[in-house]
């Protein structure tokens, strides 16, 4: 069975094809990034716009590339929430018309879901059960994980979710948008002593999080120091230890509580090599195996999308309407 998974949720339009026997046969993305740095962050309206005029032609460049035609495509899977509700809009609106033209079932897919499933594109993919820790843009997770659908929430975050805060903390740094890759560039040319932040909620019992305060940290440094080029790598450096020590902890927690020896780790911030290193340093010492989807699969991507919509064709309908759902809790999704 073959699935052409849409991606449209916020800054990313992705278009993949999925094969459920052969793998993921082929991808693309278009990145809005140059449209929205000048604003500093996402403008919802223009990320909208951009989804329409960008998904067919990545269809076509997928297919292509894929050497597929559409008579080779079985179902459409699209991302129907949580994000954006026009970004939403524009590719569930475009995945539900070519549904209809090529008279195939579509399914609209939980992104997070998505995000969480994306390791299982790689070799060797994790079996069930396993711990997952979602890091992105708006979410920070540790959920443990039954199987499709079966996601019992360990943890989350009581404010920013820490994608978020590295994007508000490089703001502050003057380092533009998005701010995960520029902070995590710098700092490594920071120094590591020069500047120690708190590690939250570490010293309380469960696997909740909170980043709010470190990016308060960071303001109040940047406002007691001069900021040449070596201080700020000293504060990204300090914020980034912190951050990636917080969340080495609470799964570490997470892994010793459920005595689950499977880790997963997806979404933006897995993309982090400090955070990346850090966990399999923590993994090997517990004997537990760590996954982690491909860099370039752990922002915004079609092929997640593919993925999961594979797992969900049976949920698929060819009625014409569709309702998106800006908001969606992971653990209201119905097991497989
Ligand atoms: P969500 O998935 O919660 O709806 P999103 O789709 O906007 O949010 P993703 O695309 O998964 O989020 O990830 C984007 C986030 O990941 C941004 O906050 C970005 O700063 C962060 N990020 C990307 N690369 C890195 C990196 N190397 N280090 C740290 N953070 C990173
Ligand atoms: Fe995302």
């Amino acid at each position: 069975v073959r699935i052409l998974g849409i991606e449209t949720s916020c800054d990313d339009t992705g278009v993949a094809i999925y094969d459920t026997e052969a793998g993921l046969l082929g991808h693309a993305l278009y990145s809005q990034i140059a449209t929205h740095q000048e604003y500093g962050g996402v403008v919802p309206e223009l990320a909208a716009r951009d989804h329409i005029r960008k998904v067919i032609p990545l269809v076509d460049a997928v297919l292509a590339k894929t050497q597929c035609d559409r008579t080779h495509i079985d179902g459409i899977a699209y991302t129907c929430g949580p994000g954006l509700a026009g970004a939403l809009l524009a590719g569930s609106a475009v995945a539900k018309g070519l549904a209809f033209a090529w008279d195939v079932p579509a399914v609209g897919v939980h992104h997070m879901e998505g995000h969480m499933l994306a390791p299982m594109l790689e070799n060797p993919a994790p079996e069930f059960p396993f711990v997952a820790l979602l890091v992105s843009g708006g979410h920070t997770l540790l959920a443990e994980v039954k199987g499709i659908g079966q996601y019992r929430i360990l943890g989350q975050t009581l404010d920013d979710a820490v994608g978020e805060a590295f994007d508000k903390t490089a703001k502050i740094l003057g380092l533009g948008y998005p701010g995960g890759p520029a902070i995590s560039k710098v700092a490594e040319l920071g120094d590591p002593t020069r500047f120690k932040f708190p590690r939250p909620m570490i010293d309380r019992p469960g696997m909740t999080f909170s980043f709010s305060g470190l990016k308060t940290a960071a303001l109040n440094t940047v406002n007691k120091h001069e900021l040449d080029q070596q201080t700020i790598a000293d504060i990204a450096c300090a914020f980034q230890d912190a951050a990636v020590e917080t969340l080495v902890i609470k799964c570490k927690r997470a892994l010793q509580e459920t005595h689950i020896n499977r880790l997963v780790v997806a979404g933006g911030v897995g993309a982090n090599r400090h955070l990346r290193k850090e966990l399999q340093t923590m993994c090997d010492k517990q004997r537990a195996a760590l996954f982690f989807p491909r860099i370039e699969f752990c922002t915004d991507n079609g092929a997640m999308i593919a993925l999961a919509g594979a797992f969900r064709m049976h949920q698929a309908s060819d009625d014409l309407s569709f309702q998106v759902k800006p908001r969606w809790p992971i653990d209201t999704l119905l097991p497989v």
